[in-house]
């Protein structure tokens, strides 16, 4: 086992902070755990010794998809993957139409048989097929990172 931040060898494999940068196992993308070597961060394999690099707080591909599609509309897997500013819009939209949308269109309701009910379904529809889109792009590897880049597992 290496130091994935500055390359020493643990000599003790129970060790959880590395001694020499005092960084935690398995946090940083410079080194390889298992060989080493310096590798260019943005790799997801060791060229030198060909192991999947582990990141320590790794997010689950599945579990990040499967938010996307199932809870796409709230902004849910934005956060998972630390992408905060997006998963606000979605939050933010999410609500503004909930409370302003359905709110106008149940005022309207009487007027218009119904028909004001369109445009909030679309808006909440446009975020859900968003989420789909994303999960698209984590399942094919199109997103295979974290905001703080860390390879989705
Ligand atoms: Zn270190
Ligand atoms: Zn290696």
């Amino acid at each position: 086992m290496f130091c994935r931040n500055c390359g020493n060898e643990f000599t003790n494999p129970d060790a959880i902070i590395c001694p020499r940068c005092e960084t935690r196992t398995g946090e940083g993308n410079n080194n390889c755990q298992a060989c080493g070597a310096y590798i260019d961060p943005s790799v997801e394999i060791c060229p030198c010794c060909g192991v999947k690099l582990v990141t320590k707080g790794a997010k689950s591909k599945v579990a990040v998809g499967l938010a996307a599609i199932f809870l796409g509309s709230f902004g849910v897997h934005c956060f998972m993957l630390g992408y905060k500013k997006k998963g606000a819009i979605f939050l933010t939209a999410f609500l503004v139409n909930l409370i302003i949308g359905y709110g106008i269109a149940t005022i309207l309701l009487v007027i218009t048989l119904g028909l004001s009910f369109v445009l909030p379904t679309l808006i909440t529809l446009v975020f859900a097929v968003w989420g789909v889109v994303d999960a698209i792009m984590i399942f094919t590897g199109k997103v295979n990172k974290d905001a703080q880049g860390r390879f989705l597992k």
